[in-house]
């Protein structure tokens, strides 16, 4: 038996009195959060929601979050977190898709939620999580998060599932296609988290961590929330990352563990005025979701005299595969090695591992892999096959055992340590009526690594401008990923067979 709500419960008995959460000036104790989520067990369990039932959650980085996610666990269901910034028909697909009988969203983004949650049958529940003393009125139907959290229901005896049983489904294209739910089940994220906190991670019941990552999203869920939840540690929240209020939070707060995307830290090193914030407190760093660019790295590191150290993985691995321990000396640029009890390695087209410095694909094997894409065998089998999970990112191995990434298989960009699939951007593209022709690539930038660019062909005898486009894209697709870039051709380059060749507009923008 196993249910990873334990890591919340355990910090709740050993220590009830420590702060857990923080956003501004509200802080919750582990007590109070541990109480709040066992409120949020019984109250979905009196609205019908059996174990292995799915609740999705469209919550920020608030202490909600936390309090709904472990409320969902210890009812024995199953975690499925939506980015909250997704439009009315991206919320409809992932409802649909992942069979969500419950949907609790902050009041925020109820607009866009409600929208796609009405157009779904099969979801029964709308809860909206509200501010405290908010006066906003609810739909029809809707039922508010603090009547459940009003309820007197201080104990509440913890669904016990198995260790296999799904905890948490992370939507994911992987290498390819449309959103697919990655099924991790609580042995995957359990140990993901405490492999973090006690191999990993220099942290500990004395940890203050800014959770600015978003928590719907692996890299923060597991390396903020769930690892210092396990540690006992201190969460600040910060609902959406902006340098000067995560500056602000950092010094206030007395912030000592930081993770974040490159974006994120190419942002705090730029921002003028940055030197007014004492952030003398933070001791550790760690960046992850996109290649850390080695001057942003060095020049952190002189300016704050803490190293970052750079790790690897995916939604699908929950998500750490490889770091630059501690223990090592770490190399810049590089993903660092295996974590414990994970083997990655690199390989050819046909499953061959290749010697040291040439490139192949990473494959992973260990507890961290998922149990495969919910309701899609043909899209496991192909993730993973003979035990391996194929990740897609090109890289090789140096002799030492350290992994260097060069490149992606996939057809993902990387906007700022988001991940947006060409594809679904593509579709939308499509159904303009004066579109003939789109492909969507990323072009380099130097913020957010890369920015999203649509190349479009007009129908003939139509007309479009390229603010239009732009408009028409924002309108249906969550803010990180419309494009900002739009160029008109009068035609795509193909290849004999009519597929548009996307190396050739990407070569075009690298060469530009
Ligand atoms: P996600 O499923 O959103 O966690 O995205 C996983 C993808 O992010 C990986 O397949 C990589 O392409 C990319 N990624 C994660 N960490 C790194 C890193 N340290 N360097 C380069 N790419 C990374």
């Amino acid at each position: 038996m196993l249910n990873l709500a334990i890591i919340l419960e355990e910090s709740a008995r050993r220590m009830p009195g420590k702060t857990a959460v923080i956003l501004d000036s509200i802080r919750l104790n582990y007590a109070e959060l541990n109480g709040a989520a066992n409120k949020i067990a019984n109250g979905l369990a009196n609205l019908g929601v059996r174990p292995g039932d799915k609740v999705a959650m469209m919550i920020p980085n608030t202490p909600h979050f936390p309090m709904c996610y472990f409320g969902i666990l210890k009812a024995g269901a199953t975690v499925v977190p939506l980015n909250v910034l997704f439009k009315r028909d991206e919320v409809r697909y992932h409802l649909e898709d992942s069979d969500s009988v419950a949907l609790i969203v902050w009041e925020g983004f109820l607009d866009e939620a409600a929208s796609g949650f009405h157009a779904v049958k099969t979801c029964r529940h709308l809860i909206v999580a509200q501010a405290p003393g908010s006066t906003a009125t609810l739909p029809d139907g809707a039922i508010p998060l603090g009547s459940l959290l009003a309820e007197h229901a201080p104990v509440f005896d913890t669904v016990q599932t198995m260790p296999d049983d799904t905890a948490v489904i992370l939507y994911t294209s992987g290498t390819t296609g449309r959103p697919k739910g990655a099924e991790l089940t609580h042995a995957n994220m359990f140990l993901n988290a405490t492999i973090c906190t006690d191999k990993l991670l220099n942290v500990s019941s004395e940890t203050v961590g800014l959770a600015v990552l978003p928590l719907f999203h692996s890299f923060g869920q597991t390396c903020v929330m769930n690892s210092l939840i396990y540690a006992g540690g201190a969460i600040t929240m910060l609902p959406r990352f902006e340098p000067q209020k995560a500056l602000e939070v950092m010094a206030r707060d007395r912030v000592t563990y930081f993770a974040g995307v490159p974006t994120m830290y190419f942002y705090l090193l730029n921002f003028p005025g940055a030197d007014q914030y004492d952030l003398s407190a933070l001791k550790f760093c760690v960046s992850g979701g996109a290649a850390m660019p080695v001057e942003v790295m060095h020049a952190f590191n002189r300016k704050y005299n803490v190293t970052i150290l750079e790790g690897y993985g995916l939604s699908e691995t929950s998500p750490v595969a490889s770091f630059n321990h501690l223990d090592r000396e770490p190399k810049p640029g590089s993903i660092g090695v295996p974590i414990w009890g994970i083997e990655m390695r690199v390989v050819d087209d046909q499953g061959r591992e290749v010697p040291n410095g040439e490139l192949g694909e990473i494959v992973i094997r260990g507890h961290n892999v998922m149990k495969g894409y919910y309701k899609r065998p043909d899209a496991t089998a192909d993730a993973i096959r003979n035990g391996w999970f194929h990740s897609g990112d090109i890289a090789y191995r140096d002799d030492d055992g350290f992994f260097f990434i060069k490149d992606r298989v996939k057809d993902m960009i990387i906007r700022g340590g988001f991940n947006v699939y060409p594809r679904e951007i593509e579709e939308v593209l499509y159904g303009h009526p004066a579109i003939a022709e789109a492909a969507v690539i990323g072009v380099p930038d130097q913020a957010l690594g890369e920015e999203v660019k649509a190349v479009v062909a007009l129908k003939p005898g139509h007309t479009a401008t390229e603010t239009e486009i732009i408009e028409y894209c924002k309108e249906r697709l969550a803010a990180y990923k419309y494009p900002r870039i739009v160029e008109i051709r009068e035609t795509l380059p193909k290849t004999a067979t009519g597929k548009i060749l996307k190396r050739e507009l990407r070569q075009i923008e690298v060469t530009a």
